[in-house]
């Protein structure tokens, strides 16, 4: 199963949830592969310390430009099961370097994902805040989407452009069953801001929002600049304890 966490809307909690996801469902006894698509690389930093170079031909870069075999760039990690591909920088420029290309672009991540598919139970893509190629290449990549939505400001116009680039992407015959796995409210706290946009999203999209909500949480925020998924981190944390009831609605779907 291949889901990307996206939203175009920066600061929703796609990292935090890639991360979290990830090492939640590793620590179920899954194989899982965390896929940092995002140039400003924070899934990355988590595993690899910021004074630690990632070398370009060591990226996902390397993967998507040259064509370079997923396994050359994939890392263990210290956690059991959690395998991850780091981002570099160089994938801001992406889009540019791509404008040229007479292949079809759209599709090298899902032609890079072939083998890597068969070695892993899930393998989790994180996004860039935008619509651009990388994201497109996750769309294409992916069997489901799972949309972070912060509750802390209203967020529905984004989503109607969000369900408009799932459209297009399915209706350009690249990836026609690309669904969605689920809509998560996240950064939620006791306010009625949070509590409206959620109702909202529940009218909205129905059964599709997770029942699961992750609140603010301060320990989740600690455990990024700690290079630390939240499970290590902090497990008794309401963080941890929401991503783990998470993690148990994504296995049932
Ligand atoms: P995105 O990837 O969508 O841009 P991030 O996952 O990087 O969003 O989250 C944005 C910021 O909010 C980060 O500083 C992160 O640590 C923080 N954050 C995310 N989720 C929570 C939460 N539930 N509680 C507190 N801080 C959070
Ligand atoms: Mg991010």
């Amino acid at each position: 199963m291949i889901i990307s966490i996206a939203n175009q809307k920066g600061g929703v909690a796609k990292s935090t949830t890639a991360i979290n996801l990830s090492a939640g469902l590793a620590q179920e006894g899954y194989k899982v592969l965390l896929i940092d698509t995002d140039a400003q690389a924070n899934s990355t930093r988590v595993f690899i310390h910021p004074d630690v170079e990632v070398p370009l031909e060591k990226s996902l870069y390397n993967v998507i430009i040259n064509f370079s075999p997923l396994a050359s760039v994939i890392r263990k990690t210290n956690s059991n099961n959690l395998s991850f591909v780091p981002a570099h920088i160089r994938l801001s420029g992406i889009d540019l370097e791509l404008a040229q290309a007479i292949d079809n672009r759209s599709e090298r991540l899902k032609r890079a994902l072939g083998a890597a598919k068969e070695q892993f139970d899930y393998i989790i893509i994180d996004t860039p805040p935008s619509l651009g190629i990388l994201t497109i290449n996750s769309f294409v990549a992916s069997d489901k989407l799972l949309v972070p939505v912060s509750t802390g400001f209203f967020a529905l116009t984004g989503l109607v452009q969000l369900q408009e680039t799932i459209d297009k992407v399915r209706q350009t015959q690249l990836n026609p069953t690309l669904g969605i796995l689920g809509v998560l409210c996240t950064l939620s706290d006791r306010t009625n801001v949070s509590k409206d946009v959620e109702m909202q999203l529940r009218e909205y999209f129905g059964e599709l929002v997770f029942k699961t909500v992750i609140p603010k949480n301060i320990s989740l925020e600690e455990a990024h600049s700690n290079h630390a998924h939240i499970f290590d981190y902090s497990p008794n944390s309401a963080g941890a304890l929401a991503y783990k009831e998470l993690v148990k609605e994504v296995i049932l779907r």
